[in-house]
């Protein structure tokens, strides 16, 4: 046991075994498997004989996208066959996240339709994810109805935990698995996620984070960071162009830490763009406190690199961003950014901003505010404050912004996000941008819909721009809201 209450796991690459099959609650405290008198046996090779059909839902981030991909390959290697209709379900799985109060919120809104679902006919539940990790004791608890829970780093027993509980229920048997030991080494590098089709692929190049900010739980959910083999992400990166899709995405709690031997993140993120077939590489999230030069340079001169970079404030205030442990003072983000923009000035920069965390004055929150109007970023995800179970800021800090002061600084925050966005999208009026085609847009199959390289989105009329997906275009631009670009096809030269 770390100082952090991580446990390890004595052999790299492989997932801890923890998987308990008690009926009704239990705990674990070892890590062999451990069998209760009343248990049902776990074995992996004793299935039930029937294809199970698997409905999956996935709430949170692009990680917990990237997560269900890896859990639906992982359970079609062991025979499970994935529907897409809820009422087709032998099993129905949640894939969460606990960062957001949002996320958390609708899984417990589903679990309670679930409830009912139950009550009508044999189904298991299984709750997946950063939720499964951080509330287990809860959610066995309060949710009598969850059979199965699985953290992040223990997906690999998934498919086991789901045939014994499948086979407890017919056999009349309340059993409970639970995987959820954090584990030092497992990257799931050897598992091809199922991706659905798309122009998009994501890929982790590392799990975990070790910065600890007071706020967050993925320290306590995901564990340490850990980065994959470079080698490995290349070859997958391959593979991705060789499928048809035409942008990677990166993914890391903070990739810019990336290491593993002589690599780094600059380094890999080149060798990923230099892969034929790829026209963009994106990546989330880095760290403002340690931004090298060399990853600048990678993103501002290399032509498949998407000029776009996510900077997460949070704070604009240096004694907030001290309690948060966030590692920066608002005089080095401010550096960086100016770094970045001097190095090529219409690089697209985007943000998180926590309001009302604890202890913020109105002094604070307005150092935020005035730092959103300085940097102008071109959007930004704006956040109330809500505490996490477990983290730093819930152990010291008590959660003392009023919930109608939060309500006032977000919407005070978003009002000007929105100003300062349209401003900087009619920037772009009358310009010439590549643009990838990813679809129909949301609101009319006659529009298609694609994303800048600074991930703007842009719709245009589908009659005047044939097009489909994975298409990069050159279109103008011909209007702008806040939140969406307007394009044709640029007149004839
Ligand atoms: S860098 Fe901070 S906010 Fe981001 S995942 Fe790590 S602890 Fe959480």
């Amino acid at each position: 046991m770390s100082s952090t209450g991580l446990q390890s796991t004595p052999t790299p690459g492989t997932a801890p075994v923890s998987a308990l099959l008690l009926p009704g609650r239990s705990s674990y405290n070892g890590p062999t498997m451990t069998t209760h008198p009343n248990a049902i046996q776990a074995n992996a090779t004793q299935g039930t004989a029937t294809p199970t059909h698997v409905h999956l839902e996935t709430f949170g981030c692009q990680m917990n996208e990237y997560d269900s991909e890896l859990v639906r390959a992982l359970m079609q290697q062991n025979g499970f066959v994935f529907t897409s209709e809820q009422e087709r379900a032998d099993v129905i799985l949640m894939n969460t996240c606990a960062i957001r109060e949002n996320a958390h919120n609708k899984v417990y809104t589903h679990l309670s339709e679930l409830k009912k679902i139950k009550r009508q006919r044999p189904l298991v539940v299984g709750v997946l994810g950063c939720m499964a990790q951080n509330l287990k004791d809860e959610l066995t608890e309060i949710q009598p109805l969850v059979d199965v829970l699985a953290g992040p780093d223990s997906y690999r027993q998934l498919p086991m935990l789901i045939r014994t509980a499948l086979r407890a229920q017919e056999d009349g048997l309340e059993a409970k698995g639970l995987a959820v030991d954090l584990s030092e080494y497992e990257t799931y590098h050897d598992v091809v996620p199922d991706r659905r089709d798309g122009v998009n692929a994501w890929i982790a190049i590392m799990r975990g984070c070790d910065n600890f900010c007071s706020f967050c739980v993925v320290p306590y959910t995901r564990g340490r960071e850990r980065s994959r083999d470079a080698e490995g992400i290349i070859l997958e990166a391959h593979q991705i162009a060789a499928q048809g899709f035409k942008q990677i995405t990166l993914l890391g709690q903070n990739v810019n830490s990336y290491r593993f031997d002589d690599w780094d993140f600059a380094r890999l993120i080149r060798a990923v763009a230099d892969v034929p077939g790829i026209e963009r590489v994106r990546f989330t999230s880095p760290h403002p406190k340690d931004f090298p030069l060399p990853l600048l340079e990678a993103v501002v001169s290399h032509p498949h690199i998407c000029k776009q970079i996510h900077l997460p404030l949070q704070s604009g205030s240096d004694r907030i961003l001290g309690l948060m442990n966030r590692g920066y003072t608002i005089s080095e983000y401010r550096a960086l950014v100016d770094r970045i923009r001097s190095l090529r000035s219409d690089i697209v920069l985007s943000t998180d901003i926590i309001c009302g965390f604890a202890g913020e004055r109105d002094e604070d929150f307005e150092a935020t505010y005035r730092l959103i109007e300085e940097v102008r970023f071109h959007s930004a995800f704006i956040f109330k404050y809500s505490e996490r179970k477990h983290t730093i800021a819930a152990r010291k800090f008590p959660d003392d912004v009023s919930e109608a002061v939060k309500t006032a600084r977000v919407t005070r925050l978003f009002d000007l996000q929105r100003t300062i966005a349209y401003a900087r999208n009619r920037e772009y009026l009358h310009a010439t941008l590549p643009v990838l085609v990813e679809g129909d847009a949301k609101r009319s199959a006659a529009q298609g819909m694609g994303k800048s390289d600074g991930n703007i989105t842009v719709i245009w009329d589908k009659q005047a721009v044939p097009s489909h997906p994975g298409a990069l275009l050159s279109l103008a631009i011909y209007d702008a809201s806040s939140t969406t670009l307007y394009a044709t096809l640029p007149p004839a030269p």
